[in-house]
């Protein structure tokens, strides 16, 4: 009886996997044809710098549109073009999307850094480096100096040595290097110390819980702590309230980024929220103390 059990459970998972499989296949599919009908774009969401609330640049964030006019977020989609050849395609995509943008506005005067999160999968693309290098090609510098990559703090130590190799090259070009959701890798002082990065981008979990939850604010304040002594940049993401912007000031990070100063936003309604900004300044507020 247990060994029939065991056989009908063998057989439904073997069903599932072959369910997944195919469903895999299937949305591989749709992205090549949504590539080509032009169904992908980016929203843009602005990082400023706390003390001032000057814009310092914008993150690009890919959306994809659907048929019936949805917006699907990349945790929607990504996960199942993941290590696909898709997955690079659509990494090549946003890459000349984010440049063409940056470039037409350096062109209108805007001059800000723009950031485009790459996936670990294109950084084990062999034509990654060279790729930049041919959108970059007739730019005198500018663009580059002004183009910042994302990737996650778990790619980069899952491959230390080459991902290293892969940021000296991105250097040589002119960009900067963020490490991405920054507390979630578990990073030794060690790995950091050998990565080259210019940027360490505080997880958003952290920073929305931090406001009650005093070990998530020691988290952010370690990383913080972390930036100074390695002398990196650090940037906050999940600024959803002013009280996060006000907190994040007074423990001493600099640029942040979130709901609460602004939503992703497709390029035309960024250019008008850019126009009609009132920078409105945080306030070093002294954190609360942590209660009896
Ligand atoms: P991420 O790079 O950490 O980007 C920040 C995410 O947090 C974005 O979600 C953004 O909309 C969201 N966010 C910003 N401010 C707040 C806030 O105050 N509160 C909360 N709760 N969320 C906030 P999104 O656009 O859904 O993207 C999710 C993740 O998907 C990104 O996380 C990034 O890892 C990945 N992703 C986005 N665009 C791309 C892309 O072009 N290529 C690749 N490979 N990954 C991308
Ligand atoms: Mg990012
Ligand atoms: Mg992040
Ligand atoms: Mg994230």
């Amino acid at each position: 009886r247990a060994k029939q059990a065991g056989r009908n459970r063998y057989c439904r998972f073997d069903g599932e996997l072959e369910r997944q499989d195919r469903l895999r296949r299937q949305r591989q599919q749709e992205v090549a044809q949504s590539l080509a009908e032009g169904r992908f774009l980016l929203h843009y969401q602005p990082k400023i710098e706390l003390h001032s609330g000057h814009v310092i640049g914008a993150e690009a964030l890919l959306r994809w549109q659907q048929p019936d006019g949805r917006l699907l977020t990349p945790p929607q989609f990504l996960p199942q073009i993941e290590n696909t050849p898709l997955d690079i395609r659509l990494g090549n995509w946003v890459l000349a999307e984010a440049v063409g943008q940056l470039r037409r506005w350096q062109r209108q005067g805007t001059d800000f850094r723009l950031s485009v999160n790459i996936s670990p999968c294109q950084l084990q693309d062999p034509d990654f480096v060279p790729y930049l290098e041919r959108l970059l090609e007739g730019d005198s510098g500018t663009v580059a100096a002004r183009l910042e990559l994302e990737i996650l703090e778990t790619a980069a130590i899952s491959n230390l040595e080459q991902i290293t190799a892969i940021i000296h090259r991105c250097h040589r070009l002119g960009l900067r290097i963020a490490l991405d959701d920054f507390g979630t890798g578990y990073s030794s002082l060690t790995y950091l110390k050998q990565l080259p990065a210019d940027v360490l981008k505080i997880d958003k979990s952290f920073v929305i819980d931090m406001l009650d939850n005093p070990e998530d604010r020691a988290i952010v304040q370690a990383i913080i702590g972390l930036a100074r002594a390695f002398e990196r940049e650090v940037v906050a993401e999940g600024v959803e309230s002013v009280a996060h912007g006000d907190m994040l000031l007074a423990l001493g990070c600099a640029r942040g980024q979130g709901f609460g100063i602004a939503r992703p936003m497709a390029a035309g309604a960024f250019e008008h929220w850019l126009q009609q900004y009132r920078p409105r300044p945080y306030r070093r507020q002294p954190a609360p103390s942590p209660g009896p």
